[in-house]
């Protein structure tokens, strides 16, 4: 351990003790560790592939096998993936009472797989481990998906009302979910310390929440292996990984 990262710690350790009401704030960035590759890093499924914009989901057939053949070869490792120290420190953190909410950009479900209660994880852009019905909102599980996709071809439809069934996620030109937005602003209005861990945070409105609790008067920690758009904005800016820095800062292995 450098000094220059135990100093890191020892003054995000200090941020945490004195905070009231800590909102965490995390996007791919904090799953990597996992093996779940980000977007933007090189490497990064970006790198790979432009994302299928929403209205060509709906619009081509060929846009939702597409969309399905990624799901199933990119990320299917998702669904094998164990949370790491960084989700531990973070359920360790829930558990003591010091963090109400956790804001996650993420749709992986490791910050639940890691011990954080269902009730205090807000899902800003959906989960990828279910899919749903896109007029009733029926819930389907992806193992039937994908056997049906891999061994006959056969993209998901509703069996309730015949509609399309896509990923549980948010994609881009997708409305951002009502409910858990309104959550998330409510958490983040009520914070001291908002805690924002592996998000370039360029994704909006996502990327809204830190620059709102920072304008309210909470202060703002960024942990990010590179530097993000709202550096300048923070209290306190940790350019490093996150399971060995909030690991040490909050005493989890
Ligand atoms: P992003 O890829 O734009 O940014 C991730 C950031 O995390 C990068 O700046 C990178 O430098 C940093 N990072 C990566 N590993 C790190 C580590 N170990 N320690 C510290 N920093 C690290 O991701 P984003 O801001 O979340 O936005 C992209 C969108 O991608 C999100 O909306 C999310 O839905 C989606 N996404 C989710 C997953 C997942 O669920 N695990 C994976 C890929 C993409
Ligand atoms: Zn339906």
């Amino acid at each position: 351990m450098t000094d220059a990262f135990s100093s890191h710690a020892r003054r995000l350790a200090k941020l945490i003790q004195e905070a009231r009401r800590i909102v965490v704030f995390t996007g791919a960035g904090i799953s990597t560790e996992s093996g779940i590759p980000d977007f933007r890093s090189p490497g990064g499924v970006w790198t790979k592939f432009a994302p299928i914009p929403f209205d060509e989901f709906m619009a081509s057939e060929e846009a939702r096998r597409e969309s399905w053949r990624r799901r199933f070869v990119t990320l299917d490792p998702m669904t094998s993936a164990e949370p790491n120290r960084g989700h531990r420190a973070v359920a360790h953190l829930v558990r003591q009472g010091r963090v109400s909410a956790v804001i996650t950009q993420n749709i992986d479900g490791l910050h639940q797989a890691s011990g954080v209660p269902d009730e205090r994880v807000i899902e800003l852009h959906g989960n990828a481990t279910y899919a749903h019905c896109l007029d009733c909102a029926e819930r389907f599980e992806i193992d039937a998906i994908k056997r049906d996709f891999l061994e006959r071809d056969v993209l998901p439809v509703c069996d309730a009302c015949g509609g399309i069934v896509k990923s549980a996620t948010i994609s881009f030109g997708q409305a951002m979910p009502a409910g858990p937005m309104a959550r998330a602003e409510k958490e983040t209005r009520a914070c001291d310390l908002f805690l924002t861990m592996g998000s370039s945070l360029v994704v909006y409105p996502a990327a809204g929440f830190p620059v709102l609790a920072k304008k309210l008067g909470a202060s703002l920690v960024i942990l990010n292996r590179e530097p993000t758009e709202l550096d300048a904005w923070a209290d306190l800016v940790i350019h490093d990984e996150i399971g060995p820095t909030l690991g040490a800062a909050a005493g989890v292995n």
